[in-house]
């Protein structure tokens, strides 16, 4: 488009637009901001507003849509929430002072992981960012909330670490250099379903990223970070600082504190792991109700609410650690007082966090401070409440306790006690706060009364007693008098205005007390504004006192929740060892426990070691209780390594570096792709990455594909992970091949169990009990009948399975007598038998070693038994 046809103001907007090609440009013009061209038919259908034409210069009107300034944050939070960026383009000079057209800048780039704005956020959880730069095969990793302020870096060797690290915070917005972009870029829009930004090397490439870092931080050398020589990683965080800076164009003083870590610091929990386990929403819906965090968040605070999701996020591995919140949380359960008081105390909180963030943007209003006076003034009973508490994080921050009494001090003196929300409705600021302030307030308050006294001393004057002073937008002060009096109106009258029954004059005293009144109006506003950016730099100032104010409230908050959660579901405290065993004795489902109020949840014991306990083997009927059994035991050790307390009698967790779970195929509800495919990659994973600190769960893997494939597939699964050689990890491995029975004689540390089913007459119970041994029983059509199928089908059903088992049925399915040796269960012994005979025509025996020879053997015999 030529821009030389355009008119100026359109002149100005393409040179901004052009500046942020990628984001839909909200160009304030008086009280819209409206969108032109290509965004506003973008954005008219999104926001559902009706899209409009501008004259600009052109033959053809611009397209042009409008959202009125004050309702845009809703407009703001649609186009975010479908991906789009938003610049705010807002005046910059005042028009009425501005000399041909009005200056306009970019203030603010909002992008959904740089979202600061209350209204858009959701307080519970956090909003993230990531950034991922791949440099000589290292992934360094960035991951930031701009609402709080915090940065988490850390740099790892494979893309497959990669996904797992993102997906410990669930970006919303995600960027990645273009080597990275190469690597994952696909697997993070079929994993996260967000479509990541690949196309601003430009933040990961900037010059002197490591001044810009130790000037951020405040730091004379990267290694005081912990990120000496990381070269990936210092550029993801360098491109972080950038691109923030990028879209909030201010200050980001409130980023001070970089926190660096190792993966091995945290128990490793890979993505389809943690929707298996449903740890922060469930598989089917997504959400919170249902998950495990659901019954663990009793916190009272956003704050709390946030770091308690990060410690179910990152499960720690170091005893020490896991025990000091342990010792903590004990306290806290056995101390009902102690809780109670402090629960009461954080409930009065506010979630400073954001709202030191939100001042140190420049985006906060006087509330803000008024909800961080408030939070501040409750410091001193924590401390209080805290000082009674000797386990050792709770005593561990009570340790130079700041209540921030300065900083109170100022606010309580400087703020009036409920100012407006808008500084521009004046009265933010206390009387007594500054003198000026006072001077121009009660000229205000006197001018009104000299108002009072100027409109009698006229009635007296003129003998007109309905004389009255009024006030306009436009004509500012007058006097008014009606028709009727008009003779008695003064010389010096200046008249303004007539109406229907009255006139309206001014005089020049009237005029000059008017300057007294407006003036000192507009004036205190504008010192008001000033005084309120005073505050709130001198708060800023503070910042570093403060946040640590927040993670006190934020920690015990966390802690007090886990408290209250084991106390009132009869958790007990588990014992925590290094590496090697776990016993839980009468473990528990936390959820199903919960969302079952019907039927009482029938506890189970778990034995895992590294010695004769290594693969359990876990047989039994469709709707025994397999799955809860194994999903109870993982999810008792990652609660354990969070710091909480388990739904348990007793348990001794001996710490897992990862837990991996994999569900078959036909399980797997949530993931609508080529799930055989999918299961064996995964499969793959878990055997190339778990080690003999892991904890594997594998529920009915093989389901997939054919049943002779999926055994053998099973088969030499457990082989594989049970061989103390290659990988010996504690494993649950739950299988309706009952040939996997067998195992438990071959191999050392395969145990075998099953969940008992009673059996009377043609009707089972299932008693959810785990018991010692296999079974080879499904109860395939008693399950049937249990959920509901027709009687008769449940008839037929039983008939066919007679008649198969006295080999009445072909595998065609025709009713005919067959030799014995050639019927099986439906469809299955031809392809059985063509399997082996494939086999052997495609072996070659000559280059088999005898070990080989051996296992095949064996594999083919013990498949051709199946056919029998
Ligand atoms: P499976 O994997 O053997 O098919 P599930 O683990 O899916 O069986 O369990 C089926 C249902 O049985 C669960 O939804 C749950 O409601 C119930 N259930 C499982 N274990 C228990 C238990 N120990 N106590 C009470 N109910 C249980
Ligand atoms: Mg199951």
């Amino acid at each position: 488009m030529a821009k030389e046809q355009l008119t100026p103001m359109m002149v100005q907007y393409m040179n901004t637009k052009d500046e942020y090609p990628d984001c839909i440009l909200f160009y304030r013009l008086g009280d819209f901001y409206e969108m032109f061209f290509d965004d506003a038919i973008k954005a008219s259908k999104v926001l559902e507003i009706t899209l409009t034409g501008k004259d600009c210069g052109m033959k053809e009107r611009a397209p042009m849509c409008g959202v009125p300034f004050h309702s845009a944050s809703s407009y703001i939070a649609k186009l975010i929430d479908k991906g789009f960026k938003v610049a705010i383009c807002e005046q910059t000079e005042d028009p009425k002072l501005a000399k041909g057209i009005v200056k306009r800048e970019v203030i603010r780039v909002i992008t959904p992981g740089t979202i600061v704005d209350e209204a858009l956020l959701d307080d519970r959880n956090n909003n993230y960012l990531a950034l991922v730069c791949m440099v000589n095969e290292k992934f360094g990793i960035a991951v930031s909330d701009v609402s709080t302020g915090e940065i988490y870096t850390t740099e790892v060797s494979s893309a497959d670490m990669t996904m797992n690290e993102i997906a410990r915070y669930e970006p919303r917005e995600i960027l990645l250099n273009s080597e990275a972009a190469k690597e994952i870029s696909e697997e993070i829009e079929l994993r996260f379903h967000i479509t990541p930004d690949t196309n601003s090397d430009e933040f990961f490439s900037a010059p002197d990223m490591e001044g810009r870092i130790l000037r951020q931080f405040n730091k004379q050398s990267l290694s005081e970070l912990n990120i000496g020589g990381k070269t990936a990683l210092i550029r993801a965080v360098g491109a972080m600082l950038g691109y923030m800076e990028h879209t909030q164009k201010t200050g980001l003083s409130y980023i001070n504190t970089l926190t660096a870590y190792e993966v091995d610091m945290y128990m490793d929990i890979d993505l389809s792991t943690r929707r298996n386990l449903e740890i922060t929403e469930t598989m089917r819906d997504k959400a919170r109700r249902g998950s495990l965090l659901w019954v663990l968040d009793k916190t009272k605070t956003s704050m709390g609410a946030r770091l308690l999701k990060q410690w179910v996020e990152k499960p720690l591995v170091n005893p020490i650690e896991i025990n000091k919140r342990l010792y903590s949380v004990k306290e806290l359960t056995d101390n009902v007082m102690l809780r109670d008081e402090l629960t009461m105390i954080l409930s009065d909180t506010y979630d400073i966090s954001r709202i030191i963030s939100r001042l140190s943007l420049a985006t906060a209003n006087p509330r803000d401070l008024v909800a961080l006076k408030a939070t501040i003034t409750k410091l001193p009973e924590l401390e209080m409440a805290l000082s009674a508490a000797a386990s050792p994080i709770l005593k561990g921050i009570t340790k130079d306790f700041d209540i921030l009494a300065d900083v109170r001090e100022l606010l309580d003196t400087a703020l009036s006690d409920e100012p407006p929300i808008n500084l521009k409705d004046g009265g933010v600021i206390k009387s007594g706060f500054n003198d000026e302030v006072d001077t121009l307030r009660s000229a205000m308050k006197d001018g009104k009364q000299w108002l009072a006294s100027l409109e009698s001393r006229e009635r007296e004057r003129t003998g007109i007693s309905k004389l009255k002073v009024g006030y306009n937008k436009v004509f500012g002060y007058y006097i008014e008098v009606t028709k009727s009096n008009i003779k008695d109106v003064p010389e010096t009258y200046i008249r303004r205005q007539t109406l229907a029954n009255c006139e309206r004059y001014i005089t020049p005293e009237l005029k000059e007390l008017e300057n007294t009144i407006l003036g000192a109006s507009e004036r205190i506003t504008v010192i008001e504004a000033k005084l309120f950016d005073e505050v709130r730099q001198s708060v800023v100032a503070q910042i570093k006192r403060l946040k640590r104010a927040a993670n006190i409230i934020a920690v015990t908050d966390v802690l007090c929740s886990l408290a209250e959660v084991a106390y009132k579901n009869n958790y007990t405290m588990p014992e925590i060892t290094e590496p090697g065993v776990l016993e839980i004795t009468e473990g528990r489902h936390p959820v199903v426990e919960k969302m079952s109020r019907d039927s009482l949840f029938v506890p189970n014991d778990t034995r895992l070691n590294t010695d004769d306990d290594r693969v359990l083997i876990i047989t039994g009927p469709n709707m025994a209780g397999k799955s809860t059994y194994m999903r109870q035991t993982a999810l008792i050790t990652l609660m354990a390594q969070i710091g909480s307390f388990v739904p348990a009698k007793s348990a001794k967790i001996g710490v897992v570096d990862r837990i991996f779970t994999r569900v078959g195929a036909s399980d797997d509800i949530s993931s609508g792709q080529s799930t055989f495919m999918l299961e064996m990659t995964e499969v793959s994973n878990i055997l190339k990455n778990a080690t003999k600190n892991s904890l594997i769960i594998l529920d009915e893997i093989g389901r997939g594909t054919s049943t002779f494939d999926g055994l053998s597939i099973a088969w030499a699964v457990v082989e594989y992970i049970q061989s103390k050689k290659k990988l010996g990890a504690k494993t649950l491995f739950a299988t309706h091949y009952h040939e996997l029975i067998a195992l438990e004689d071959k191999l050392g540390g395969v145990k075998n169990y099953s969940i008992a089913v009673k059996k009377r007459g043609d009707e089972i119970t299932f008693l959810r009990k785990i018991v010692r041994g296999g079974t080879d029983d499904s109860y395939g059509i008693e399950v049937a009948a249990l959920a509901g199928v027709p009687h008769e089908v449940i008839l037929g059903a039983k008939r066919i399975l007679k008649k198969i088992e006295n080999d009445e049925i072909s595998t065609a399915g025709k009713t005919e007598k067959k030799p014995a040796q050639e019927s099986g269960q439906i469809g299955l012994a031809d392809s059985a038998a063509n399997e082996i005979a494939e086999e052997l025509r495609r072996m070659d025996v000559t280059t088999l070693t005898p070990i080989e020879a051996m296992n095949t053997l064996y594999r083919l015999a013990s498949m051709a038994k199946e056919i029998q």
